[in-house]
């Protein structure tokens, strides 16, 4: 793994990468990239709706399912490592020592760009509370001061990834990202959700009105990349240029 380049995932639950990020993951991953995926919780109070209606459900069965689902999406994905901080959901709450356990991820992990939630999200107010400590952590993995002796993060973009109710989130891409040639890849990952079904098609969708906005904005008829599928991206830090 030395040498190799980085990339840090931070998902409220634990279906969240998939949906959001799964194409920009496996994308990186065939790049050479290794990507960690970190989700903060499973998602069993609020995202497991289909797990609950069967009978004998309990809090510990949902979080195993949810745990293997995710694990199953992840190697589909080819990502390099995934970790469970089991924070709890509905509502996600981190304590000072969970934010710092969050920070020596990422400084484990020295990402190269950082990926999380819209920063608005009526909806689900654990996702966009996600992306403030995800601005957190990464805000105190780069100050000297925070266990001196480590090494200090740079400055990798946060990526925000698309929202579900896209439009009402405040959420507007600046980046098209071409996923069509690990399209499979994502596809098999979101289908290891069967706790989701429901969300299948519709994310197949997404990712292919995303492509028609690469097309469109890599050059339409006037020689556009022919992208089938894609991810769209807001990014939150400017970047540093030598030309335009
Ligand atoms: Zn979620």
């Amino acid at each position: 793994m030395a040498g190799n380049k980085t990339a840090l995932v931070i998902s409220a639950h634990a279906a969240d990468f998939v949906w959001r990020a799964g194409g920009a993951i496996a994308k990186h991953q065939t790049l050479g990239y290794d990507v960690t995926v970190v989700c903060l919780s499973y998602g069993e109070r609020g995202e497991s709706a289909k797990l609950w209606k069967e009978s004998g459900m309990t809090l510990e069965k949902v979080k195993a399912a949810r745990r293997i689902e995710a694990e199953n999406a992840a190697v589909a994905l080819g990502v390099h490592d995934i970790q469970f901080m089991d924070l709890g959901d509905y509502p996600l709450i981190l304590e000072r020592d969970d934010k710092y356990k969050l920070v020596d991820i990422i400084r484990e992990v020295q990402p190269s760009f950082m990926m999380s939630h819209s920063q608005y999200d009526q909806y689900n107010t654990d996702h966009m509370y996600t992306t403030s400590i995800a601005l957190e952590a990464r805000m105190i993995a780069q100050a000297w001061g925070h266990n001196p002796g480590e090494k200090v993060l740079g400055a990798p973009q946060l990526y925000l990834f698309e929202p579900h109710q896209t439009e009402q989130m405040g959420w507007k891409p600046d980046t098209f990202l071409d996923i069509t040639d690990v399209w499979d890849k994502k596809r098999a990952a979101i289908e290891c959700m069967e706790g989701q079904e429901h969300l299948w098609d519709y994310y197949t969708n997404v990712a292919e009105n995303r492509g028609n906005h690469f097309r469109r904005n890599s050059g339409g008829q006037s020689g556009g990349r022919p992208a089938r599928y894609a991810e769209g991206f807001q990014s939150v830090f400017p970047r540093t240029v030598d030309e335009l």
